[in-house]
């Protein structure tokens, strides 16, 4: 059997599923091996009949004396079966299996595990899982017995049985392709061994360590395909030294012309970015801020030197929007330095690519990304882009010299998940907020001071002439009718009771956007106090003199939604408040929200998120083109740095390793930051 062929080529059996199979992830007989059990029920107890007691989870082996089809009312039925292992006899009872007494005959050998109940019967074994014994090692039955994530229409004991039967066909003479001194060193399982023993573990302990050796492997390997392709690229493509020390005495006028003094983490980022415009490998830095830390004036000084270099730098934005923004900004900033700057939109890209004067071009990704002019290209920004690395390359194949590359982004994207997945970019963080801006003050508020909370919120807008939104409960991914209707209920409840002597606006997705922006111009002119707002509405308008967020249901949040939601105030030198609600009991849950008390930057949050749900829930579905990991834990920090200690150290000699390669090549690089 290939074990890398397409699953549909392999069996008949596989064909028939292989909808169902991909919806899994499982698209050949190696990804089915790595489908690896999501827990595993303890069957291990084997008794006898005559020691069985009522209550207990146990394996009986045994002979079938009868068995039979019975009927009930309403065309349901049950199976009846009776075993004997000479020691006693015991009752079995199935639901609605007709087909059972075609599988099971009087006389066959059984083995049967599950729980034991008592009726007037006697001992009886209510739904078992069974299987037949022949010569060959039980699956189902009498050991640790894998449960696996299942679909509709696959359960867990057709996934066992396929699996064992391409376990059954890995060959005798199957090479590991893990170099052996990693294997030595790191004391794993030979990848055999361990295939094996993550489906039909004997222990825990074997199960545990068989975990360990294949997400070493999945970070491995993906640590050293993102390190290899860093390598290719930085040997293919020759970029553009930047003269550096030569300029940098222009810097000073610049920064002093700004309305403020840069932070430290500015000033180190641009450090960074600098060393790497000097350099002949072209940039390629990931640039992570928290929303309002400031990038852009960061992305401005590598724009500045590259226009003292004689080079054109572009900037893309993800909307048309935000490029304008940016052009508002950029051309502030660096006009007075005779630097043309022109925006590149969709209604008048011809007039400024015609021109083609510009220095700096800012536009819209879909608009400047078919449209750049290549000669003197020297560097290239790219804001909030989500996949990292896309554009880049894509660029630079496209074009032919090879510029500079930066990309912005405030995702927090926490620093192990961007070094597994994007080992060939180099971040810099933005770890600290511009001067003067206050902390958010932020409580978790019981539910008794709920009253308490509202009267305070209604004095402080009286008397300091604030505003507040408060935010509905998440319901649902998309703004569905349950939302909006349950946005309304709370809006004329809050309207009628707690806020009676205020004014209060409602915002839903379901409005018109005429309506919608009216109301948020309303609200930005002070014409009423509270904005009541379903949490996937865009509030995303500039609001300085809201002060007070209240989040309902934050539990139902991740830290980094959270966190973008508080964001929503303290825009201002006024001190905000973020007040959070919880129907939750749970201490998990709690601990989370206790986190927002404390933490104050999204990278910070998203780790603790990490940490407390996994990476699966803050990145939700995959919006952020995050890989999702086979059998590995982005939470696993010791084993991440295990992995990329090695592949550092095998990449320099990767070449003599001919399985690895081969095995490197298997790996789909969609999954890992694409190309
Ligand atoms: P982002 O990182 O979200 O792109 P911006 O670059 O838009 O943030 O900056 C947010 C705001 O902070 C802008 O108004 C910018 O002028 C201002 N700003 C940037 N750096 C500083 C600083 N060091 N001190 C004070 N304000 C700053
Ligand atoms: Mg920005």
């Amino acid at each position: 059997m290939d074990l890398h062929a397409p699953i549909k080529d392999v069996e008949r059996a596989f064909k028939m599923y292989s909808g169902r199979l991909e919806k899994l992830g499982i698209r050949t007989p190696w990804d089915f091996l790595l489908h690896v059990p999501s827990r595993y029920e303890d069957f291990s107890l084997i008794s006898k009949i005559s020691e069985v007691q009522s209550g207990e989870i146990v394996t009986i082996n045994g002979e079938v004396l009868e068995i039979k089809n019975q009927y009930t009312r309403r065309w349901k039925t049950l199976q009846k079966a009776k075993v004997t292992d000479h020691s006693g006899e015991i009752n079995i009872l199935w639901f609605n299996q007709p087909y059972l007494v075609k599988n099971i005959k009087e006389g066959d050998k059984i083995a049967l595990s599950g729980k034991v109940g008592s009726d007037k019967a006697g001992l009886t074994m209510i739904a078992p899982d069974f299987e037949l014994l022949t010569d060959t090692e039980p699956i189902h039955t009498g050991r640790l017995v894998p449960i696996y994530p299942q679909t509709r229409g696959i359960s867990s004991k057709w996934i066992r049985r396929q699996v064992k039967k391409i376990l059954d066909e890995i060959p005798p003479n199957f090479s590991d392709f893990l170099p052996s001194e990693i294997i030595a060193n790191e004391k794993l399982l030979p990848l055999k061994n361990a295939l094996l023993q993550i489906h039909f573990p004997k222990n825990l302990d074997e199960a545990n360590k068989a975990r360990e050796r294949l997400s070493f492997d999945e970070l491995f390997l993906l640590q050293l395909k993102s390190k290899t392709k860093r390598e290719e690229w930085e040997e293919e493509v020759k970029g553009i030294p930047f003269e550096i020390k030569k300029f940098e005495k222009e810097l000073p006028s610049f920064y002093k012309s700004l309305p403020f003094e840069l932070t430290n983490s500015q000033k180190k980022a641009i450090e960074e970015i600098l060393k790497d415009l000097e350099g002949y490998d072209p940039m390629n830095r990931l640039l992570q801020g928290d929303v309002g830390s400031g990038k852009t004036v960061v992305a401005t000084v590598a724009m500045y030197m590259a226009f003292l270099n004689g080079y054109k730098s572009v900037l893309m934005a993800p909307t048309e929007i935000l490029a304008q923004q940016h052009f508002g900004v950029i051309s502030k900033f660096l006009s007075p330095f005779g630097i043309n700057v022109e925006l590149a939109t969709s209604s008048n890209r011809k007039l400024s690519i015609v021109s083609g004067k510009w220095s700096i071009l800012v536009g819209t990704h879909s608009v400047l990304f078919k449209k750049i002019e290549p000669e003197k290209l020297g560097l290239v920004i790219i804001d909030e882009q989500q996949r990292f690395g896309v554009e880049q390359r894509s660029i630079a194949r496209l074009k032919g010299n090879n510029p500079h590359f930066l990309t912005m982004t405030a995702t927090p994207i926490p620093r192990t998940v961007a070094l597994t997945i994007y080992g060939d970019l180099d971040l810099s963080y933005l770890s600290e907020m511009p001067h003067g801006r206050k902390i958010i003050k932020t409580w978790l508020v019981p539910e008794v001071k709920r009253e308490g909370a509202y009267r305070w919120i209604e004095k402080e807008i009286k008397f300091n002439k604030t505003q507040a939104f408060t935010i509905c409960p998440f319901i649902e991914e998309s703004e569905t009718l349950i939302s909006v209707k349950a946005a309304t209920v709370e809006f004329e409840k809050l309207k009628k009771e707690a806020f009676k002597n205020l004014k209060l606006k409602l915002l839903h997705g379901r409005i018109k956007a005429k309506e919608k922006a009216k109301i948020m111009t309303d609200f930005k002119n002070k014409k009423f106090d509270i904005l009541v707002a379903t949490p996937l509405v865009e509030v995303g308008i500039d609001i300085p003199n809201a002060t007070i967020i209240v989040i309902e249901a934050a539990e139902r949040f991740g830290l980094s939604g959270l966190h973008q939601l508080r964001g929503r105030v303290g825009r201002s030198d006024m001190q905000s408040y973020c007040l959070l609600f919880t129907e939750s009991q749970s201490t998990k849950a709690n601990t989370r929200l206790k986190g927002m008390e404390s933490l104050q930057s999204g990278a910070e949050l998203a780790e603790l998120d990490l940490k407390l749900r996994g990476p699966g829930d803050i990145y939700g579905t995959a919006q952020h083109g995050m890989p999702k990991l086979k059998v590995a834990s982005f939470s696993d920090f010791s084993l991440i740095e295990r992995a990329s200690t090695q592949a550092e150290k095998i990449l320099p000699k990767l070449s003599k390793f001919p399985a690895l390669e081969k095995e490197l090549n298997n790996i789909n690089s969609e999954q890992i930051s694409p190309d």
